[in-house]
């Protein structure tokens, strides 16, 4: 843990510019600067970033925040490594303090599966050079496949010995818990006694890491040609492992991949290896698996280019041509590279040196749409079926490119290969073009609001209600999707605009609530300030009143919390919050300034004291109506149900009576002014 203090002379010195830029490729447009947006998918640029706010947004996805929310989100740290990484950048000193018990419960578990990860990749590395079985058995192996030293290094490769339970025993004496190994996948109970076992016993391991480099999960390879069991194990998914998202070989390639602007794709862990060792260091593999948008999206980061190889196997490449159709989809130039029979990408590396690879590279590497049209006219000579269906094919390739000029360039070319009139395939490509857009149709998600937080995320179509319901079943909801889930129930139950008012309020807390609004006599008679803070703090705790949305009602009880600090500044505060939801929010309620001036035509300065006054006291006001409003329609409702029982019916009408009498006050306060947000 690092100190409040300390945190916030961090996000004083850190550039968010600089900080994204690591990251994301940006493009100065005017005071803020573009690019694309890391944490989704997308063509055209939506996510900004503003030095002079220290805020970055994706106008598209909504996703954002301060530097440490984005490195948080893009790296997958937690909040405190992002603020040391920060620390260590800017060369701000920082000391960590002990965690208090609450804290250290509040450590989450994607935390302690890395720290079990990164302990078995120890201890699998620890085996592989240091023990006298992994070094006679695990790196003879690795030997005679011909890795490197140096490679084996820096894909972290290890051994994990032929015994039943080495790892285990190993994590368990240093106070690794079975619950983690579990849940890592790294061992599973044996069912008849409930002992733990090594899932990767006697096979050699290849860890998969995260594009910031944390291990997620392990392949292990077995190392004789038993064709009884299986050739490669791999880590089940988990909180912190999910197939789909990771790409094999990333977080080594991916600065070669920035360089080179291209990134090569294989199949198999020894393909990414044995093609980094011989200077190709651009590759990243599938792991078997056909390629899946979220992985596109991971190399769309990087590079634009993309270079699929394949071995000869010509039904292999046939399979593998529809995923391809993905990667144009995605608006990526894709070309293919056809081994020589017989080869595979780590074969045909281990035979040649760095420029022979090369230039067989820039010799054979052609477009993928005209290696398809070539592949597949070869069966279709003079059989007009399978012609057809070539000309199907290969107009649903073309029908899925978004870029028109690529895509009539293309037409071009595939009509005088497979000598078909040009209009034919124009028509045909367009039919598709149109049922494409009818099939994916779906509701805008596009926002124009600046809005980083929660709120953006939650949906409002009928549509994706569906879609997040479903996703109520899955066993593993994120916090952050509990929250969303408890917050979309509330709007359900009718509250949204008592939020929205609890919204407003808010940003009161986060811009003015160290300021001084007015002065009143305390008890003894004495001049006292009041400010924004004690004055929200104050009237709910009067009205006896909290926030029904879970985070305002944390704004509040944190401003309750720090009511004396004399000079507090509530904007540093709660935008460098380590509650990632405190902190996330504050920084969207700051984008939102001009909100709060939008209530007052006049645009007297904020910060000015009989301005805060009556800004504040109206906004207020304006929150207690509507509580008194919801409470009226409930006692309404109940006073219409309660016709027997006349004691509960006269307390039920005095009730009435009261809230009609805050109503009518309020709204003298309120004065004839119409609020609308
Ligand atoms: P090697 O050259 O050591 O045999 P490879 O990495 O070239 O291995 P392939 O047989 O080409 O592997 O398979 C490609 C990838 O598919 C592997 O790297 C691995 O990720 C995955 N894979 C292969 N066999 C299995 C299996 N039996 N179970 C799970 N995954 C597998
Ligand atoms: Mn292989």
């Amino acid at each position: 843990m690092i100190d409040q203090l300390t945190i916030e002379k961090i996000l004083d010195a850190a550039n968010i510019v600089d900080v994204v830029s690591e990251f994301v490729t940006l493009r100065r447009r005017g005071v803020n600067y573009v690019g694309l947006c890391p944490f989704h998918n997308e063509k055209t640029p939506s996510f900004y970033v503003s030095p002079s706010k220290g805020i970055c947004k994706c106008f598209s996805c909504g996703k954002g925040g301060n530097v440490i929310h984005f490195l948080m989100e893009h790296e997958q740290m937690s909040y405190w490594d992002a603020a040391k990484w920060l620390a260590r950048k800017y060369g701000i000193p920082y000391s960590e303090r002990e965690l208090t018990d609450s804290e250290k419960a509040l450590q989450n578990e994607r935390e302690s599966l890395f720290i079990t990860n990164q302990f078995a990749l120890d201890f699998f590395k620890d085996a592989l050079l240091n023990t006298e079985k992994g070094r006679a058995i695990g790196l003879a192996y690795f030997r005679k496949r011909g890795f490197r030293d140096d490679i084996l290094e820096k894909f972290h490769l290890g051994y994990c010995p032929d015994e039943p339970d080495a790892l285990a025993r190993a994590a368990l004496a240093k106070g690794y818990s079975k619950e983690n190994l579990i849940k890592t996948g790294l061992c599973y109970e044996r069912e008849n006694d409930h002992q733990l076992r090594d899932r990767f016993h006697g096979r050699v391991i290849f860890p998969v890491h995260s594009i910031s480099g944390k291990v997620v999960a392990f392949g292990g390879r077995i190392m004789n040609s038993d064709a009884k069991v299986a050739k490669y194990v791999n880590s089940p998914e988990s909180v912190i492992y999910s197939k789909s998202r990771e790409l094999y070989g990333l977080w080594q390639a991916k600065q070669a991949i920035v360089r080179k602007d291209r990134c090569f794709l294989v199949e198999g862990y020894a393909d990414v290896i044995s093609m980094f060792q011989s200077g190709v260091e651009n590759v990243v593999a599938s792991s078997g698996t056909s390629l899946t948008p979220g992985q596109i999206r991971l190399i769309h980061r990087f590079t634009n280019n993309i270079t699929v190889l394949y071995d000869g196997d010509k039904a292999g490449i046939k399979a593998s041509l529809r995923g391809i159709d993905m990667l144009l989809a995605e608006g990526m130039n894709v070309k293919v590279l056809l081994l020589p029979d017989g080869e595979d990408p780590d074969s045909f590396a281990q035979g040649r040196g760095a420029t022979a690879f090369q230039q067989y590279i820039d010799t054979h590497q052609v477009d993928f749409i005209k290696f398809k049209v070539n592949l597949l006219m070869e069966d279709a000579q003079d059989d007009p079926y399978s012609r057809s269906e070539l000309i199907k094919s290969i107009t649903q390739s073309i029908s899925v490119i978004q870029d028109p000029i690529v895509r009539s360039v293309y037409i071009t070319e595939c009509s005088q290969i497979m000598k078909i009139d040009e209009r034919l395939l124009i028509n045909d490509v367009n039919r598709r073009q149109r049922e494409q857009t009818q099939a994916t149709a779906q509701p805008r998600q596009q926002q124009d609001t600046p809005e980083t937080d929660l709120k953006s995320q939650e949906p409002d179509t009928p549509e994706q209600t569906v879609s997040t319901d479903e996703k109520a079943t899955q066993p593993l909801l994120s916090p952050e999707d509990k929250l969303r889930q408890d917050i979309r129930a509330l709007k359900r139950e009718g509250l949204g605009p008592m939020m929205d008012k609890e919204r407003l309020l808010s940003q009161l807390i986060v811009r003015y609530g160290g300021k001084v609004m007015c002065t009143f006599q305390n008890e003894e008679g004495q001049e006292q300030d009041m400010t924004v803070g004690q004055f929200i703090v104050g009237s709910l705790q009067n009205d006896g009143i909290e926030f029904r949305h879970p985070v305002y009602k944390r704004f509040v009880e944190l401003m309750a919390e720090h009511l004396d600090g004399k000079d507090f500044n509530t904007e540093k505060f709660f935008m460098s919050h380590p509650e990632t939801f405190v902190s996330l929010t504050a920084a969207s309620l700051m984008e939102e300034r001009y909100q709060l001036s939008k209530l007052f035509k006049d645009n007297m300065p904020t910060d000015d004291e009989a301005h805060l006054l009556k800004l504040t006291r109206h906004i207020m006001a304006d929150y207690q109506m509507e509580v008194v409003r919801l409470e009226i329609k409930k006692t309404e409702k109940e006073i219409q149900e309660a016709s027997s029982g006349a004691g509960t019916l006269a307390s039920l009408q005095t009730h009435y009576q009261q809230l009609l009498q805050a109503r009518s006050e309020l709204s003298k306060i309120l004065g004839d002014r119409v609020i609308t947000l």
